[in-house]
């Protein structure tokens, strides 16, 4: 149950900073962590605090949120924007939603598509997570705990992607950059910089996925899911990027300095 994030109110949570138990118990759990620099580290837990004290958790068909659990995934959810300014600054990044709600496993949605004759068709999509722009991020907390460096399997990592991706509106696969951005003359032309660079990594990755599951050529490392569209492929690499990123390197190294750019501004 919720100890000490449910005794202290909001202020005091981001003022008093995350308990050092706490802090060691999350970092030995999700190894990958340990990978920063002790002053990112120490940056992280500092920002996770403040995650926590503007977020709120839900626990949906009966999961008793733990503090361990909500350390955890405020820790990988504020990854990702580590060094988008300092204070509470990259949270502005997750300012268009409160709620994070945790189911205990995996959740079967309901879709609908209309096809092209108009004709609707009903189908089960089953989630590991999800994240709308404006809306909750879900997480299923058995695959928030299956994170795996070897896998680049990174649950939290990848919603929480989508919801840069989403900062400006479009599911494309290219979160707002800036003039700048590369050596970019202009915004647009970051864009375009981005989404030539990512869409050639996509095509290639897509290609060695059909490879595999037609021909039977070795699979790619990563999550076959990343082949769907290009807004998964940047969430399923980004998952790759701060999990493992010698083999990201190896496997996609067109992307390093794109995601350096982005992820490491300055750095
Ligand atoms: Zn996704």
């Amino acid at each position: 149950m919720w100890g000490w994030l449910r005794r202290l109110g909001r202020s005091a949570r981001a003022h008093r900073g995350i308990p050092d138990a706490l802090w060691q118990t999350t970092l030995g759990n999700y190894p990958f962590l340990a990978a920063c620099s002790p002053a990112e580290l120490q940056r992280l837990r500092e920002l996770s605090a403040l995650f926590l004290a503007e977020k709120e958790f839900h626990g949906a068909q009966g999961l008793a949120i733990t503090d361990a659990m909500a350390v955890a995934i405020a820790a990988q959810a504020c990854l990702p924007v580590l060094h988008f300014g300092p204070g509470r600054q990259p949270l502005d990044w997750y300012d268009d939603f409160v709620g994070i709600v945790v189911h205990p496993d995996e959740v079967l949605a309901q879709r609908e598509v209309m096809d092209e004759d108009g004709v609707v068709h009903h189908y089960d999509e089953v989630l590991a997570g999800e994240a709308m722009q404006g809306g909750p991020v879900m997480l299923s907390w058995q695959d928030v705990a299956a994170a795996s460096s070897e896998s680049g399997y990174n649950v939290v990592i990848h919603e929480f992607v989508h919801k840069l991706d989403l900062r400006d509106g479009q599911p494309d696969g290219c979160p707002p950059l800036g003039a700048g951005f590369l050596g970019a003359a202009s915004a647009r032309q970051a864009r375009e910089h981005w989404l030539t660079t990512l869409q050639a990594s996509f095509e290639d990755f897509h290609e060695q996925v059909i490879k595999a599951e037609r021909f039977g050529a070795p699979p790619p490392w990563l999550d076959p899911y990343g082949a769907e569209a290009i807004d998964e492929f940047f969430a399923v690499t980004s998952e790759a990027y701060f999990v493992n990123r010698p083999q990201f390197a190896r496997d996609f190294t067109a992307l390093v300095p794109l995601f350096d750019a982005f992820y490491r501004p300055g750095a």
